[in-house]
C-alpha cells in the first residue's frame, strides 16, 4: 500500500537516533520535510545530514524538550520560519530505572519532564496552527510500560501512561478541526535504551519469555506504524493506541 503524505512537515523529537531517527528518515522518504529535534546538536545534525544526503529535506534542532521555556522559543521560530508544521512526533524519551523506595524525586521529575511535560509544550505550541489550518498529524510514542506497569519504572510508567490520557483527551479536543491524535506504544525495541539487556544473553532470555514472537523490534517496525498514522490515509483514526510489541501486551 502506498502512503500519501502530499509535501507536507514535521517535527520528531528525539530524532537523533534509534526509534525517533528512525521515524525521520521513513518520513523524509515520503517526501515530508523533516525537523529533527533532539538534545545533542551532533545528535540530530548527523540526523539531518544522513537524511539531506539521501535526498530527503531535513532541518536539524538541538533543544532541551525537558525545558518548557526552550520549546516555546524554538517554536515561535519555526512557525515564523516555515509556512505550516503539520505533523508532531512526540518521541524523546528517557529512563531513570529504580524502585520506588530509591527513586530519587530529580529521577522522578526528569522521567515526567522529558517523557509527559515535552508533549504538553510541543502540542501546545504546534498544535493551534494545525486546528486553523483544518489538518494535523500528532503522534506520541508511549510504552507498553504505560499500559501494563513495570516494577523499576514507576517514573517512566506514569509518565507513559499519562501520554495515553493525554492522546485520548486532546483527541476529543482537536477532533473538530481534522487534527488527529495517536499514540504508539512500542515493545522491546533494539536502540541505545535497550543496549543493557539486548546484549545480555540471560537478561534478553527473560525479557523474550514474554514476547510471543521471541524477538526484539527494529526501530523501522515503530516508524512504520508512525508513519502510517500520519499520512492521509489514516484520516480516520484518532485517540488510539497502537501497540508494537511482538504480542506481549495481549
Ligand atoms: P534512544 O535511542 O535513547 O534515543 C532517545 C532520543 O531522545 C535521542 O535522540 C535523544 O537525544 C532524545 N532525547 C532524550 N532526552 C531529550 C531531551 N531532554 N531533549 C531532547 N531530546 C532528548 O531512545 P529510543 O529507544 O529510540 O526511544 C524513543 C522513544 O520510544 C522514547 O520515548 C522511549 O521511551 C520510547 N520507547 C522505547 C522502547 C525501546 O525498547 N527502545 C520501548 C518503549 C518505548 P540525543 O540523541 O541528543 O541524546
Amino acid at each position: 500500500m502506498s502512503l500519501t503524505f502530499n509535501n507536507r512537515t514535521a517535527l520528531v523529537t528525539g530524532a537523533g537516533r534509534g526509534i525517533g531517527r528512525a521515524i525521520a528518515e521513513t518520513l523524509a522518504r515520503h517526501g515530508v520535510t523533516v525537523i529533527c529535534v533532539s538534545k545533542s546538536a551532533d545528535s540530530c545534525g548527523a540526523a539531518a545530514a544522513a537524511i539531506t544526503a539521501a535526498g530527503g529535506k531535513a532541518k536539524a534542532l538541538a533543544v532541551d524538550v525537558a525545558d518548557g521555556a526552550a520549546i516555546a522559543q524554538a517554536a515561535e521560530a519555526l512557525l515564523a520560519e516555515f509556512p505550516a508544521i503539520d505533523m508532531l512526533v512526540n518521541n524523546a524519551g528517557i529512563t531513570r530505572d529504580g524502585l520506588l523506595f530509591r527513586m530519587s524525586e530529580a529521577d522522578w521529575n526528569d522521567v515526567i519532564s522529558t517523557n509527559l511535560s515535552s508533549c504538553y509544550h510541543w502540542t501546545k505550541h504546534l498544535a493551534r496552527p494545525m486546528t486553523r489550518a483544518r489538518w494535523g498529524r500528532i503522534v506520541n510514542i508511549t510504552s507498553v510500560s504505560g499500559i501494563m506497569g513495570n516494577a523499576g519504572q514507576a517514573n517512566y510508567s506514569a509518565a507513559k501512561a499519562g501520554m495515553i490520557g493525554l492522546t485520548k483527551s486532546l483527541a476529543r479536543e482537536f477532533a473538530g478541526r481534522n487534527v488527529t491524535v495517536n499514540a504508539v506504544a512500542p515493545g522491546f525495541i533494539k536502540t541505545d535504551m535497550t543496549t543493557d539487556f539486548v546484549n545480555n544473553p540471560e537478561m534478553a532470555g527473560k525479557v523474550l519469555e514474554a514476547v510471543p514472537l521471541k524477538r526484539f523490534g527494529e526501530a523501522a517496525d515503530i516508524a512504520n506504524m508512525t508513519a502510517y498514522l500520519c499520512a492521509e490515509e489514516a484520516n480516520y483514526i484518532t485517540g488510539q493506541v497502537f501497540t508494537v510489541d511482538g504480542g506481549m501486551a495481549m
